[in-house]
């Protein structure tokens, strides 16, 4: 590990070592200690996470991830970086991997949340009458359907049909799907202070 450097904005609580190879992440990680005085737990993070967050001074909600725009996880410089949520990343692999094939945007009739899946692994290329985003969903959102059939139960069998016709949204088969442009980032300094200088 190299020495410890005082961090900048938003980490400036923190020193840090780094960056390191981790065998585990396969990735490039830094190590944050809280300066002297400063009560905060010790940060391990992506370097990629690292260098996005100083060079824009935000950190970032857990659920946003820091993506290489290359594809390449340790090709760690600024310009290879943007800001995904999870459902855009994942999009993003899956499109990659299978950039022949059609994605299919959808809304799960049962939670609600919006995800995206591959065509042959939805109802609309198999045998079923709606996708759900989970396992846990589908099985919720079946037995729904279940009761109020078996209840006879119209406007309820009604509410659920509405929801399984907005389950599809639309087919994605870009090669942009995340349609993010990537923004230039300001800081041109090194992204991190020498401890000597920053307390002085
Ligand atoms: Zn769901």
């Amino acid at each position: 590990m190299s020495e410890k450097r005082r961090c900048m904005l938003p980490y400036d609580e923190y020193q840090s070592a780094g960056p390191f190879w981790m065998e585990s992440t396969k990735r490039f990680m830094m190590a944050l200690v809280p300066v002297k005085g400063v009560k905060a737990k010790n940060l391990l993070l992506p370097y990629a996470r690292y260098i996005y967050s100083v060079a824009n001074g935000v950190r970032l909600a857990s659920s946003l991830q820091v993506d290489h725009v290359d594809g390449d996880r340790t090709h760690d410089v600024r310009t290879n970086l943007q800001v995904l949520t999870g459902a855009e990343n994942r999009l993003k692999s899956m499109v990659e991997r299978k950039s022949q094939g059609t994605v299919a945007e959808m809304v799960c009739p049962d939670c609600r949340g919006m995800f995206f899946r591959e065509k042959r692994q939805t109802h609309l290329a198999k045998k079923g009458e709606f996708t759900a985003c989970s396992r846990k969903c589908a099985g919720r959102f079946r037995k729904k359907l279940q009761d109020a059939r078996a209840e006879h139960a119209v406007r309820a069998e009604l509410t659920l049909k509405d929801l399984m016709r907005n389950n599809f949204v639309r087919w994605i088969n870009n090669q942009n799907p995340t349609g993010k442009v990537l923004v230039e980032h300001k800081m041109v300094a090194e992204p991190w202070e020498d401890v000597s200088t920053a307390t002085s």
